[in-house]
């Protein structure tokens, strides 16, 4: 019989591809989300890629009754939850809905996975727990001091599941990832955008797709090889192989043995605002028209990881070039 996992609030950017990934690698999945952040259109692509539907249900994790009725109506092996709400200046206007929503609906989930005995789970962590300070390459055991409330939810999320799994016999990885970009090869599925963006490769793309005059670029006095912020970009299905790898370590201890642990999951590798144009315009030979600007407050000048311990740990590198995830997001923008 499949192994039944529950994807908590699937229906968002990632965690559809994560839906997708786990589909094709021979899993059952079972999605809730409450629709906030995202809408049924990526359901319909979810069952276009995949030629059918896993089953989904519209709920609110801080819900925890209707969340309840889930757990009697499947007999699930695993959980992947993924934190709600994900915009770290946001959060600093609104630290309390952040920790309400982040922290309160998860504690309902591991309550309701303590009680049907359903203690393996791979967490969405963020690279926005270590402290700005660290020096890139930033390895797991660079020191994680959170500056927003955002961070702060992933980071209590962090220690809550430590405890549980040296007390209560959880098994669980963090997965701590920073800048995943682009979308699905089929480029069917994307991040779900009903504003301006904020991050640079769907600004970029809005802008080559004519929906925004040209982008802003924040700083050209960094101390980085053109002036420029240097970030690591992943490309979102390599990013979600991650948690398929997170997924088979954990299947994989036997016997009553807890596990938690944390792995970076990154290229290893920063590129500059600049050099990200400087690909893009290579790749869809289009201009990308842009100026100058002021830092964006609160931006850290660069940010790059190590990888080594997930490549040796769980097996799992970055195998997407830049160029290639550009195509596929291109590919993407063509058919809007
Ligand atoms: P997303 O906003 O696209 O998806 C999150 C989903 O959660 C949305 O579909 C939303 O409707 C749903 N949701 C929110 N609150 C809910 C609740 N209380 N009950 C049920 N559903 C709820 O986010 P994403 O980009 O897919 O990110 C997923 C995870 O990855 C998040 O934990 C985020 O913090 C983490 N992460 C994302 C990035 C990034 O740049 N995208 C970077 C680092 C970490
Ligand atoms: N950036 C930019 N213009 C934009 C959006 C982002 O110049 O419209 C820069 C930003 O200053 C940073 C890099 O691109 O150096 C990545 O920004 P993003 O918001 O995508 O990721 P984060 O800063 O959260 O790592």
């Amino acid at each position: 019989m499949k192994k039944i996992l529950l994807i908590t609030w699937g229906m968002g950017y990632i965690w559809s591809h994560a839906v997708v990934a786990f589909e094709q690698a021979g899993y059952r999945t079972v999605i809730v989300d409450n629709l906030y952040n995202s809408d049924l259109s990526t359901y319909e692509w979810i069952g276009n890629i995949l030629w059918y539907k896993p089953d989904f249900h519209e709920l609110d994790l801080r819900n925890k009754n209707e969340l309840e009725e889930i757990f009697k109506k499947y007999d699930f092996d695993w959980v992947l939850h993924f934190a709600g709400l994900k915009a770290p200046f946001e959060s600093q206007e609104k630290p309390v809905l952040y920790f309400q929503n982040n922290i309160s609906g998860s504690l309902n989930l591991f309550e309701l996975m303590n009680t049907y005995d359903v203690k393996n789970i791979v967490f969405s962590s963020s690279a926005s727990t270590y402290s700005t300070v660290n020096v890139p390459p930033i390895t797991e055991k660079c020191n994680q001091v959170p500056e927003t409330p955002y961070a702060t939810s992933k980071f209590v999320w962090e220690k809550i599941l430590e405890d549980l799994s040296k007390f209560s016999g959880f098994r669980s990885i963090n997965l701590r990832y920073f800048n995943p970009v682009w979308c699905h090869p089929s480029g069917h599925i994307w991040e779900y955008l009903d504003d301006i963006p904020n991050n640079l490769f769907p600004y970029i793309f809005q802008v080559l797709s004519g929906r925004l005059p040209s982008l802003k670029v924040f700083g050209s006095d960094y101390d980085t090889l053109d002036g420029t912020g240097v970030r690591d970009y992943i490309d979102v299905v390599d990013l979600v192989d991650a948690h398929v790898l997170a997924y088979k370590k954990l299947s994989g201890i036997t016997g009553n043995f807890w596990f938690n642990d944390s792995f970076n999951v990154w290229t290893g590798k920063g590129t500059s605002v600049l050099q990200a144009i400087d690909v893009v315009e290579t790749v869809v030979w289009k201009k990308v028209e842009y100026s100058m600007m002021d830092r964006r407050p609160g931006d850290i000048p660069v940010s790059y990881c190590n990888t080594n311990k997930i490549q040796i740990e769980l097996g799992w590198k970055s195998l997407t070039s830049l160029e290639q995830s550009i195509q596929n997001s291109w590919k993407f923008y063509n058919k809007q």
